[in-house]
């Protein structure tokens, strides 16, 4: 998989993508992700990327030439599955768009900034738009990452094992059940007994049970019927 990122502000996508997961998913050869700086695809000679809003009102508004200039020098490199603007009043992230997002090949995210994109870019250059909650951040470099993470996650070999994605909440319609590490005892509070029981068979049951519960209580809505 290929992930091309565009954003005004490459520095704040340095450090997600250099650790842990990411980083190890990108020195197997698993993904590729590049950061492009919107600046360089500015024909402004102070290599702006925004500009004053028509009508007035506070807040600068994102230039669609910088946007479409990198737009189209990557589709004139490869073909891509989809162009994602994210944007608060976009579709809302989920589990599910995750997996269906890891069986895409190559994939640009864009990043909007101060009042977001001029209107144009959305109406003509972009295939999508996500949105990763109800609320706005300052820009969509974080919501970028975050989208790029619980995707890369998802595709075989990125995880050490494999069966660990499979297992964790939502992915089966279900919240994951609590987990524990050593000591078994802290401060006298003690992990449950089945756990260290060594019996395969219970313990799947005691872990789905509590998955059931979980579920229950804070997603009801995720439980089938
Ligand atoms: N004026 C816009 C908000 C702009 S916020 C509005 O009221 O809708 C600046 C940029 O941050 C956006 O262009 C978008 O790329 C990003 N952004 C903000 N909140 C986001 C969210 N919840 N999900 C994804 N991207 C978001």
């Amino acid at each position: 998989m290929r992930i091309d990122i565009i954003t005004c502000l490459p520095r704040l996508l340095e450090s997600p993508f250099s650790d842990s997961i990411l980083k190890r998913a990108q020195e197997k050869g698993i993904v590729t992700v590049q950061i492009h700086d919107l600046r360089n695809h500015s024909t402004n000679k102070h290599r702006a990327t925004d500009d004053y809003a028509f009508g007035g009102g506070a807040g600068m508004v994102m230039m669609i030439e910088p946007i479409d200039n990198c737009i189209t020098q990557l589709k004139s490199e490869r073909t891509y599955d989809e162009v994602i603007y994210m944007s608060p009043d976009g579709e809302l992230f989920s589990q599910a768009i995750a997996n269906e997002l890891s069986l895409k090949g190559n994939l640009i995210f864009l990043c909007g900034h101060y009042k977001g994109v001029d209107e144009r870019v959305r109406e003509h250059l972009i295939t999508r738009e996500i949105s990763i909650g109800d609320y706005v951040l300052s820009g969509g470099e974080l919501a970028a990452a975050v989208v790029s993470d619980a995707i890369i996650r998802l595709i075989p070999g990125v995880l050490s094992d494999e069966s660990s994605a499979l297992t964790d909440s939502f992915q089966d319609g279900l919240i994951a059940p609590p987990v524990y590490t050593r000591p078994a005892e802290y401060k006298g509070w003690k992990i449950p007994d089945v756990l260290i029981s060594g019996h395969g068979a219970k313990i799947a049951d005691w872990r789905h049970e509590k998955s059931l519960e979980r579920t229950k209580k804070r997603r009801p809505g995720y439980l089938r019927d």
